[in-house]
């Protein structure tokens, strides 16, 4: 039996994975289907302590999977199909075998949000993309109109960064008011080759029958008027949606399905703790979830402590 299962590869995961392998407890970390998870679609980021110059999210993540390997995790790709917490010990199928743990750690982070068009996902990979930082680059994109959607602080990171490659980007956004911080914003909105459509939602992508994306179907909220944008890309940025479907039923969670942390790390399963953006509607942020990680690490060290009394 392992002492310790991680699931996850983002800060959260490979951060309890340095804690808990420094207290010598040979952690098995779990991939899952996105190693190093969402930081590593996103280009430099900014805002994480002790790189003055920003740092590549990609690096970031191989550096925290090699500082945590160096102390003994054992990182394995793998994605968990099931999971049994009725027991005394977390039980999960993974790529069709069962691993039995005496403490399990979800890290799971949250995927991108779709907007749950009827072209969307027909449309998908022929212009219609969630990562700005993965597809911009692409030549179907090269100096042609692309639109972003969302208001937060990604959608104007990728209206920011798209401008590399657009001949303009539009950011619509369903609101008159962007959510994104300052900083963020400012640089979007007073970028030249960005134009905002405020109050304002895709109701369709058109392109089916060109087999790629020709264009947005839009509709003013206030006015309730209809339009049409002609663009070559539709980057979605709308928030996300936890990865913790597989315990639905087995532990508390909210109603859009973020894990109920009780005190520190712990859910309501025994031997079962969460950390990062799986549970974090609020935050957010690589350092958070890092500094979740930890927490988890701690508890779930504690806990075999217990045990073992
Ligand atoms: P977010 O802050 O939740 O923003 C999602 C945006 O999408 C909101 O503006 C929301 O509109 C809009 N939206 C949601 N559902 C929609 C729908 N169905 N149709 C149209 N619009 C919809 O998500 P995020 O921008 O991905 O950011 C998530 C977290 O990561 C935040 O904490 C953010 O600070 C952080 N982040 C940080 C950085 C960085 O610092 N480098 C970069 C990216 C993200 P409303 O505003 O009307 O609700």
């Amino acid at each position: 039996m392992e002492k310790v299962v991680i699931i996850g590869t983002g800060c959260a995961g490979l951060t309890a994975a340095i804690y808990s392998a420094r207290a010598n407890l040979n952690p098995l970390v779990l991939t899952g289907t996105m190693p190093g998870g969402l930081l590593t679609t996103t280009s430099t980021v900014e805002n994480f302590p002790g790189f003055p110059e920003g740092v590549d999210g990609f690096q970031l993540m191989q550096h925290m999977q090699k500082q945590a390997e160096r102390f003994g995790a054992r990182v394995q790709f793998g994605t968990v199909e099931s999971a049994d917490l009725s027991g005394d010990h977390p039980k999960l199928i993974v790529d069709g075998k069962e691993i039995e743990t005496q403490t399990l750690i979800i890290a799971t982070g949250a995927g991108h949000r779709h907007l749950g068009l009827e072209n969307e996902k027909k449309l998908e990979n022929k212009g219609v993309t969630y990562c700005a930082t993965c597809d911009g680059a692409l030549p179907m994109f090269r100096d042609k109109p692309l639109v972003v959607v969302g208001g937060g602080d990604s959608a104007c990171e990728e209206a920011t960064y798209l401008t590399r490659f657009g001949s303009k980007v539009y950011l619509i956004h369903r609101r008159d008011e962007l959510r994104a911080s300052k900083i963020m914003a400012e640089r979007a909105v007073n970028h030249d080759k960005i134009e905002m459509v405020w109050d304002t939602v895709v109701t369709e992508i058109h392109g089916v029958e060109d087999d790629e994306v020709t264009g947005v179907q839009l509709k003013n909220t206030k006015t309730g008027e209809e339009s049409r944008l002609d663009c070559a890309g539709v980057f979605v940025a709308i928030g996300h949606v936890p990865n913790t479907q597989i315990f639905t039923g087995h532990i508390d969670m909210d109603e859009a399905g973020y894990v109920l942390p009780r005190g520190g790390s712990k859910t309501s399963s025994k031997g079962v703790f969460v950390a990062g953006d799986c549970a974090d509607q609020v935050y957010r942020q690589a350092i958070t979830a890092a500094g979740m990680g930890c927490m988890a690490a701690i508890d779930a060290e504690r806990y075999l402590g217990e045990q073992d009394q």
